[in-house]
């Protein structure tokens, strides 16, 4: 017998959001994670920032906004940014968006991991129909055949059994067991269900590792994201919104492995942290005056990967299993998020229309709707990092007169605002 009609493995924020858009649909859905239940909510959205933010498209928002996820969020802790500035710390090249250049009110939002989590949980917890295992790790999966396969004793195939070609059985750490018709690796860019299916991974070591942490700038950012591309990568200064005052930044410094190394220490000490202000506010180009370190500054490798295949017979792979990216365009929630949101939108009229959701041409549709997207993304950062990484001189003419070129050709920087509020492509119905 199934215990749901579907599991998800890995209960992040874009495994939380398939589950919910299904539990709404009526579908029983458990969600097994590692992870501990987030924490008690009403102490989050408060003090200082948490270390790791999103930075959310229009698309996203409209989303969770559709899921009722975000009118919560929004009145814990969001910050609206309405302008952009780009620019090459080695050359002469800037570009610079807004958000009236094509008559919205925001170019996005960034948001915090833990806060966005729980406004998902709070939603997912009223559905009596998911079931959420906490702590609870993934340690083996099978596909058990039924009507179709020899693996089960003709006796045992029920009749509802007879429709399916198989199940998926799933054993977690604490020796339980679930079984269900579908399976999602929604368990992050190291995904264990990915590779307990064999699906092969393209693998490309960028040569970068990002730091991240958290500062207050003498001089307010006004609500714009802030990008430089050093020698060595690009630092981004993501605008938040603490107590109403527009004085604190999230930060991300992708560069060398040995200098992010050399970053995290400074992040240990107070004398550290004071250097790596000075540090911080010379990257920005002395832009938002002093930068003062307020948290530690822990780094993570960057690896591109790209999951050759995103289905399998009654799997699929969504958000960072599927792929994970650099982040200096802070798309990879975003893509996840419209993984998650055409998975659901597939098999949900699937079901309507009475076929199975787990048929192989419904799993391929899915595959078609975003392997070509992400993978366009994925070559998109890919060229980014050699052209701002590279001291030819050629490539540097090229970025200097690209940015500044491009920041003077309104139809073309209109196009890529649109890319950047996730306005492109094949989107589901629910981001519209
Ligand atoms: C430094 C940095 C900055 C970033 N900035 C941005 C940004 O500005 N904007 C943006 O869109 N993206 C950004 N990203 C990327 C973004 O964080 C990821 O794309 C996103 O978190 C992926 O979500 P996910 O739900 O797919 O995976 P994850 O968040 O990794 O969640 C995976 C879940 O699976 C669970 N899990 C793992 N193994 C098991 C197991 N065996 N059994 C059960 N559960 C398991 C984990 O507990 C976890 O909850 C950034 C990434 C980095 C490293």
């Amino acid at each position: 017998m199934d215990d749901s009609d579907v599991v998800i493995v890995g209960g992040g924020v874009v495994g939380s959001t398939l589950a919910l858009l299904l539990g709404e649909a009526n579908w029983r859905v458990t969600i097994v994670d590692a992870a501990p239940a987030p924490e008690e909510i009403d102490t989050l959205g408060h003090g200082k920032p948490a270390l790791r933010v999103s930075a959310l498209t229009a698309a996203s928002r409209r989303l969770l906004t559709a899921l009722d996820v975000w009118p919560w969020l929004a009145s814990r802790r969001v910050a609206a940014y309405r302008g952009m500035q780009v620019w090459d710390a080695e050359g002469s090249g800037e570009i610079r968006f807004d958000a009236e250049d094509v008559g919205v009110d925001s170019l996005g939002h960034i948001v915090e991991n833990d806060l966005l989590l729980a406004a998902l949980a709070k939603r997912l917890q009223a559905l009596p129909n998911v079931e959420w295992l906490h702590e609870a790790r993934l340690t083996s999966y099978v596909r058990e055949k039924t009507a179709c396969g020899n693996d089960v004793d003709r006796e045992d195939v029920d009749r509802e059994d007879v429709r399916d070609a198989g199940r998926a059985v799933v054993t977690l750490d604490n020796g339980e067991q679930r079984r269900a018709p579908l399976i999602v690796g929604a368990d992050g860019a190291n995904s264990p269900l990915r590779g307990m299916a064999g699906i092969p991974v393209h693998e490309r070591d960028t040569g970068q590792a990002a730091m991240v942490t958290s500062v207050r700038t003498a001089v307010g950012h006004g609500a714009i994201a802030r990008q430089a591309f050093l020698a060595t990568g690009p630092l981004a200064f993501l605008p938040l919104t603490i107590e109403g005052r527009d004085d604190h930044c999230s930060i991300v410094w992708s560069t060398t492995p040995g200098e992010a190394r050399r970053l995290t220490a400074l992040g240990e000490t107070d004398e550290g942290r004071a250097q790596l202000g000075i540090e911080l506010a010379q990257g920005l180009d002395g832009r938002l005056g002093n930068v003062e370190v307020i948290d530690a500054a822990p780094h993570f490798p960057i690896t591109q990967r790209h999951a050759q295949r995103y289905v399998d017979e009654g799997l699929a792979l969504v958000g960072d299993a599927a792929h994970s990216l650099h982040p200096l365009a802070g798309q990879g929630v975003n893509l996840g998020l419209m993984d998650a949101a055409v998975l659901a939108e597939e098999w949900i009229r699937a079901r309507r229309r009475g076929a199975e959701p787990g048929d192989s041409r419904i799993l391929a549709r899915y595959e078609r709707r975003r392997r070509s997207e992400n993978a366009a993304m994925l070559a998109a950062m890919q060229g980014f990092q050699r052209l701002f990484g590279s001291d030819q001189p050629a490539l540097r003419l090229i970025r200097n007169w690209g940015l500044s070129g491009v920041d003077r050709l309104m139809p073309v920087k209109r196009l890529l605002i649109r890319q950047a509020l996730g306005e492109y492509g094949d989107l589901p119905e629910r981001c519209r």
